[in-house]
């Protein structure tokens, strides 16, 4: 796949349009009532890599981008899809908005909702070969509110190493338009309002569960964490970036 290629899938992506389930029962009128939506076996599927497997190596080798994306995520859509199947709820049923509200009981679709949005995330905020530096308003926002790009790929790190456990590192939007980074434990983000403190939407997501480095790094997380930032689609988090700046606007 050539850039071009590449950046129009990760575009599509960033939009939200691979996470937008199919629509059951759609209302004829849909101004006057709620939409409705029906769940199905495989109303979320699992999205294609933009990139072969061996293609961020040797930052992540092949065999762990291969049993990560083709067991891991795909467990987790598995389970999603068998959890939801056959119920209708209202709503427009996208992803984000069933983590939105996801009761912190509701341990199906707290873990495998989570883990379905945590992980096309991930492949979507990575590249081969990565990006020097973010640019553009990301960059300018990073200084604005992290104090730097150094400092943030810093607290960045931080995040990830002392995440106890298995989790995710976040660089999120906040509720007041403002960058913030965090950490989530599990499958949780900073999505789930009613699970997590800190909330926001994320722009980029580093996941630090073991089994996004253990084969190559074994227990050398930080060295795992060096090798995600030198992968970092920096395009793509600016894109995530723009699309949630212009939902607060
Ligand atoms: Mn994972």
């Amino acid at each position: 796949m050539d850039k071009r290629t590449f950046l129009k899938v990760t575009g599509a992506a960033g939009a939200g349009l691979v996470l937008t389930p199919w629509m059951g029962c759609a209302p004829s009128n849909p101004q006057s009532s709620p939409a409705t939506t029906t769940f199905g076996p495989e109303t979320f599927k699992l999205p294609a890599l933009g990139f072969a497997f061996d293609a961020l190596a040797p930052a992540i080798d092949a065999a762990t981008m291969e049993i990560h994306h083709g067991k891991h995520h795909a467990g987790y859509v598995r389970k999603l899809n068998a959890a939801l199947d056959g119920t209708s709820m209202s709503g427009d049923g996208r992803l984000e908005s069933l983590l939105a509200e996801v009761s912190p009981d509701n341990a199906a679709l707290r873990n495998n909702g989570g883990g379905h949005y945590n992980h096309t995330l991930y492949w979507e905020v990575m590249r081969p070969g990565g990006q020097e530096a973010p640019e553009g308003d990301l960059a300018e926002l990073i200084t604005r509110d992290l104090g730097g790009v150094e400092a943030f790929a810093e607290a960045f790190a931080k995040a990830g190493a002392t995440q106890f456990g298995s989790g995710w590192a976040w660089l999120m939007v906040n509720g007041e338009g403002k960058l913030e980074v965090t950490s989530t434990p599990n499958q949780d983000n900073p999505l789930m309002t009613q699970c997590v403190e800190r909330t926001g939407t994320p722009i980029l997501g580093m996941d630090v569960w073991e089994h996004a480095y253990y084969l190559n790094y074994q227990n050398r997380r930080k060295a795992y964490i060096e090798a995600f930032m030198s992968v970092v689609n920096w395009e793509a988090v600016s894109a995530r970036l723009e699309g949630t700046l212009s939902q607060v606007r």
